[in-house]
C-alpha cells in the first residue's frame, strides 16, 4: 500500500468531532514528540512521517473547538495568525531561506486524519504544484 493511499484512508477513518486527539497526549507528553518551538500558546514539533526534510507540525495548545479551519470562528482570530506567524519564525530557524510551504488540510476530502487545527510546513527540497 502506497503512503499516499494510507494518508487518504487514515483521514476517511478519523472522526471528526471533538473529543480528544494524539495531539492533546503530545501536549501532555505522554506521547514523544521533537519539539522544535514552544511559547505560551503554541507547540511545534516534527511529523512522525515526514513528507519533505522539514515537516513541522504547529498546533495551538488550546484547542478550543479548533478541530479544523473550517470551524474556526471569530474569536481564533488571534490564535490563526499567532500559528502563521511562527510557521514563519520557524522556516527561518529551520535555515529554509530558498523557500517553504504551509499546508492546512481541512476535511475528509482535503486529508485531515487529526481534527485539532494544525499547520504543516514543508521544506527542504522543491515542492510541486498542484499538489496531489
Ligand atoms: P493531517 O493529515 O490531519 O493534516 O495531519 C496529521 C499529521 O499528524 C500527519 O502528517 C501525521 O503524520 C502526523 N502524526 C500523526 N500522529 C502523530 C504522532 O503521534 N506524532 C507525530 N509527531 N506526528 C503524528
Amino acid at each position: 500500500i502506497s503512503m499516499a493511499s494510507s494518508e487518504i484512508e487514515a483521514a476517511l477513518a478519523a472522526t471528526p468531532d471533538d473529543a480528544p486527539t494524539i495531539f492533546d497526549k503530545i501536549l501532555k507528553k505522554e506521547i514523544p514528540s521533537t519539539a522544535v518551538y514552544e511559547d505560551d500558546k503554541v507547540y511545534a514539533f516534527r511529523d512522525v512521517s515526514p513528507q519533505a526534510p522539514t515537516h513541522i507540525l504547529i498546533i495551538p495548545k488550546v484547542k478550543d473547538g479548533l478541530l479544523g479551519l473550517s470551524k474556526a470562528e471569530v474569536r481564533h482570530i488571534e490564535i490563526l495568525g499567532h500559528l502563521l506567524y511562527t510557521a514563519k519564525v520557524i522556516a527561518k530557524q529551520e535555515g529554509l531561506d530558498d523557500g517553504f510551504r504551509i499546508v492546512i488540510n481541512d476535511g475528509p476530502a482535503g486529508c485531515q486524519s487529526v481534527y485539532h487545527l494544525h499547520i504543516h510546513l514543508l521544506g527542504g527540497r522543491q515542492m510541486n504544484w498542484p499538489p496531489g
